[in-house]
C-alpha cells in the first residue's frame, strides 16, 4: 500500500528497524549520516537502496529539512556505491518514489540505484 509522503514520521518503519538493528541487512555501504543495503526484492542485477540515518519519510522531507551535512553525505554515497560496485561504465539508474503516484511503500526516504543490465524504459506505458 503506497504511503501518504505528509504524514509525520513513524519509527516502526521497517527502515527504521534495520537501522536500530533490530532487522538484518546485506550491507553495502555506512557512513555517519548513511546506510546502504541490498533490496530484499532486487528488481535488477544490483539493486541497491541508499538511506539517509536520520529520521526523513520522504525526498520531499529530506530535501526540505535535511542539513547540509547530510544531503551532501546522501548524494556523495551514492555516487561512491555505483562507483565502487562497477555501474558507471555501463551506467544505472537512480530513483526515489515519493508519495502515492510513484507507489512509495517504505515511509522512510530511500533512493534506488539499479544496475547490471540494460533498464528499459524509464516509465511502463
Ligand atoms: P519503494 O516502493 O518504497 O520505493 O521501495 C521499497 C523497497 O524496499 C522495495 O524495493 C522492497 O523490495 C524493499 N524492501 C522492503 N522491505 C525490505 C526489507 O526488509 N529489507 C530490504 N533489504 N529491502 C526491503
Amino acid at each position: 500500500m503506497p504511503i501518504d509522503a505528509t504524514l509525520p514520521y513513524d519509527d516502526t518503519n521497517i527502515f527504521a528497524r534495520i537501522l536500530r538493528g533490530e532487522l538484518p541487512c546485506n550491507k553495502v555501504y555506512e557512513d555517519d549520516h548513511v546506510l546502504a543495503f541490498h533490496d530484499i526484492n532486487p528488481a535488477a542485477p544490483t539493486h541497491i537502496l541508499v538511506i539517509p540515518k536520520g529520521a526523513y519519510v520522504s525526498w520531499d522531507d529530506f530535501s526540505a529539512n535535511g542539513s547540509e551535512a547530510e544531503i551532501a553525505a546522501f548524494v556523495r554515497a551514492v555516487g561512491k556505491i555505483a562507483r565502487d560496485e562497477g555501474l558507471v561504465d555501463h551506467g544505472y539508474r537512480v530513483l526515489a518514489n515519493t508519495g502515492g503516484n510513484a507507489g512509495q511503500e517504505v515511509p522512510h526516504l530511500h533512493v534506488h540505484i539499479f544496475g547490471g543490465q540494460p533498464l528499459g524504459p524509464m516509465l511502463s506505458r
